[in-house]
């Protein structure tokens, strides 16, 4: 596997630790120094915001997957992800 590209720092992320990496399924990546691992992006983004649950999933209101931006994230149940994400599935 490649090293991971680093995109650029996470818009409103204090610290310097973190750094945007691409990451499987389009989806961005933290390296969290401290822990010593990956962590998802968008989550890390809004965690910063609210306090996250693990059975909990992230959705991206912009479908962008690699946006960090806590305004564009939002807390939903796995259901209602799969349920908003069916309109933007691309069949082939
Ligand atoms: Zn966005």
């Amino acid at each position: 596997m490649s090293a991971p590209t680093i995109l650029s720092l996470g818009a409103g992320v204090q610290s310097t630790a973190l750094a945007l990496m691409s990451g499987d399924h389009g989806y961005g990546r933290f390296w969290d120094a401290s822990a010593r691992c990956n962590r998802l992006a968008h989550r890390v983004a809004l965690g910063f915001r609210q306090a996250l649950s693990d059975e909990m999933q992230v959705d991206h209101l912009c479908r962008n997957r690699i946006c960090v931006r806590p305004d564009h994230l939002e807390e939903v149940t796995q259901q209602e992800n799969i349920r908003r994400a069916l309109p933007f599935r691309v069949t082939r």
